[in-house]
Parts: structure tokens; sequence; C-alpha cells
């Protein structure tokens, strides 16, 4: 098997035993390149069992707060939203933007922006609850000035997915992810992060690999929402000082990803 990201050859890393209807020991493997680890089990299963897992987890989860599983999601969440309110009333992002949150869920996200509207929501996994939810057949390819998704970089199966999120920008566009970036995926079955359905486990090198070739030329890492943004024009980037701010993908995290 090959990385999706770099080509590098991927190895065994670890094995996980969920014990679930539709998954039982998950296989991990890691590129021995770029150090991006994906679920080997999880790639592999049929479409069918993917998402019957993906309901699985769901209903194990719906009783549970979200704050249990995470307990800073709330706080980080406002966040994000703050520092998209902010960086539209600098300019950065235009009042006019055509912006999507990709993998909204509740919509939360969309909710707290201070500009009331101005982040329309996508959620393939969602029922469309109202008409401020984007259908599918909306979501057309270069459409977008801005693309949000917070926590879904770690539920991609692979390359199509990551090129059907990129590929919505328009040529100049601004795209802003939150997801765990490691410099190193820690080999331990019990990590917090290991849940039946995250899929792609992310590292520095990858995101930069990524970063590069889908053609952005600045990043710049907001340390309290946990948010990246990458840009196509470096000239139009001019951000707040708790901004930290590269030609390249801003590899922050090295410490290892425990919290
Ligand atoms: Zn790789």
């Amino acid at each position: 098997m090959k990385c999706f990201v770099c080509n590098g050859e991927m190895r065994p890393f670890m094995e996980k035993n969920f014990g679930m209807k539709n998954l039982d020991t998950c296989e991990y493997v890691r590129c021995e390149n770029c150090g991006l680890v994906i679920a080997k089990t999880l790639y592999e299963m049929p479409h069918s069992t993917w998402e019957a897992l993906n309901h699985e987890c769901h209903a194990a989860y719906q009783n549970t707060d979200a704050l249990d599983i995470d307990p800073r999601w709330l706080e980080r969440l406002k966040a994000q939203a703050n520092v998209l309110t902010e960086l539209i009333n600098i300019g950065v992002l235009e009042k006019s933007a055509r912006a999507v949150d990709y993998g909204a869920g509740d919509g939360k996200l969309s909710a707290f922006v201070a500009q009331n509207g101005w982040l329309k929501k996508f959620d393939a996994y969602m029922a469309r609850p109202n008409e401020n939810y984007l259908s599918a057949e909306e979501l057309k390819p270069r459409s977008f000035d801005f693309v949000i998704t917070c926590s879904v970089f770690e539920h991609l199966l692979g390359a199509a997915d990551v090129e059907k999120i990129f590929a919505l920008l328009k040529p100049d566009g601004v795209a802003a992810i939150h997801t765990l970036i490691c410099e190193e995926v820690p080999r331990d079955s019990n990590w917090f992060y290991l849940q039946p359905v995250h899929c792609t486990f992310w590292t520095n090198a990858a995101m930069k690999k990524i970063f590069t070739q889908y053609n952005f030329k600045a990043c710049a890492y907001h340390v309290e929402s946990r948010l990246w943004f990458m840009f196509r024009d470096a000239a139009k980037v001019s951000l707040p000082q708790d901004f930290i701010v590269s030609d390249d993908f801003v590899d922050y995290w090295k410490v290892k990803p425990y919290r």
C-alpha cells in the first residue's frame, strides 16, 4: 500500500480492538516517508459497512454530551467563530464572500459568526434541516471564496475526499482547517484520538505536501482557535499579531499529541 499523500510505502504500525458490530480489530499503517497514519481496516471495508459503522457510533454517542468527549469543544468553537468575525471585519475575508462550513453538523459555528448568514453550511451526513444548508448540487467546484472544515480531515478516506474539499475553492480561495496535526503519531493503542471513525491521522510533513500540492502560498495558524488558514495569494495576508504566519504550512505542534 502506498501513501495517498506522498506515495511513500505504508508499513504496519499498530492495532486496536474496538469490539464493535461493524469494527472489531482496526489495523493502522504508517507512511515511512511523511508519517501519515491511516486506519487500513476502515479504508478497505465496503462502503456500506463504513456507513453502518458511522451510524453505530452516532447511536453509541448520541446520549453523551459532546463536552464529555472533548471538554474544550464549545469554547474552541466560539473562538473559531470569533476569528472568522474578526477576519471579516478587517477585510481579510470579504463580506461578500461565498463561504461554506463543510461538515457543519448542527451548524453552531455558522450561528456564532457575528455576520449573520455569512457562513453557509453543508453536511453530507445530515438530512438538510433547513434552507440555510447547501445541497450537494450547490457545492459546485471552484465556486467558493472560503471553505472551512472543523473535525473533518480525520474522517477523510484518502486523496479523493481531500480533493472534494479543495476543489470547491476558487483559484484565489482561502481554506481553513481544524483537525489534530502532529509531528509524529504516537504508537499507542490507548491514544484518545483513535476513535472508531477516525481514519486519517495527519502529520506536519503530510500537511506540508498537501499545502504545496494545492498551490497555497501562505499559511496562518491561530493557536487559541486551533485553526489553520491557507491562502493562495500571500500578498493579501495581513493578519493580527496572534497569528503565526509562514510561506509554508505552519508546523506548530511538535510535542506529543496528548491532552
Ligand atoms: Zn506519506
